[in-house]
């Protein structure tokens, strides 16, 4: 369908501090918000401010090449993060959308063989998602168009270059 959920930069800025604080008022304390990227590092970033958490970590993960089409199986790119630094933390995964869910599941799964505890923070969730985050700002079932990807790249512009 042609439906789309438009988050802006504004109405993202509201649901980062509103997404922090259920992550609060649930009384859970991160030492570490571990980011998929790339969507996931705008989520991660407002939380740990939000949070006072100062520790980010960073997995990328492959899964979509367009609209609606994606690989057979979302996989977690190098470097992958050192599973040294997550034994016996507590660590929020952060991401833009649990949509099938695989994407969280796998670096769910990666956490829960080192970690004290894991929680996963999303701004949506999709109701077939395979992983109920505990921390949801809104559900919805349309394609989401997120601020930081509705627009294309950006390409070099010839004869714009301004002379030293
Ligand atoms: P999942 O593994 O849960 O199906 O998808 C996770 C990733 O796919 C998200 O982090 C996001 O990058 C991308 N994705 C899934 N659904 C949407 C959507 O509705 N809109 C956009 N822009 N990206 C999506």
């Amino acid at each position: 369908s042609d439906i789309r959920e438009n988050l802006t930069y504004p109405i993202f800025g509201q649901a980062i501090r509103e997404l922090a604080q259920t992550v609060a008022d649930d009384g859970y304390e991160p030492d570490i918000i571990l980011s998929i990227a790339r969507g996931g590092v705008f989520v991660a970033g407002g939380l740990a401010y939000a949070l006072d958490c100062k520790n980010i970590h960073l997995v990328n993960v492959e899964f979509y090449t367009g609209v609606g089409s994606t690989l057979e199986m979302p996989v977690m790119l190098a470097p992958v993060p050192n599973a040294i630094d997550f034994s016996n933390k507590k660590v929020l995964i952060a991401d833009d959308v649990a949509d099938t869910g695989k994407t969280l599941k796998l670096v769910h799964d990666f956490c829960l063989e080192h970690v004290a505890e894991v929680r996963s923070a999303v701004i949506y969730e999709k109701s077939h998602s395979l992983v109920k985050c505990e921390y949801v700002w809104k559900r919805t079932d349309e394609w989401i168009n997120f601020p930081w990807s509705v627009e294309p790249p950006v390409v070099r512009r010839e004869g714009q270059v301004l002379d030293a």
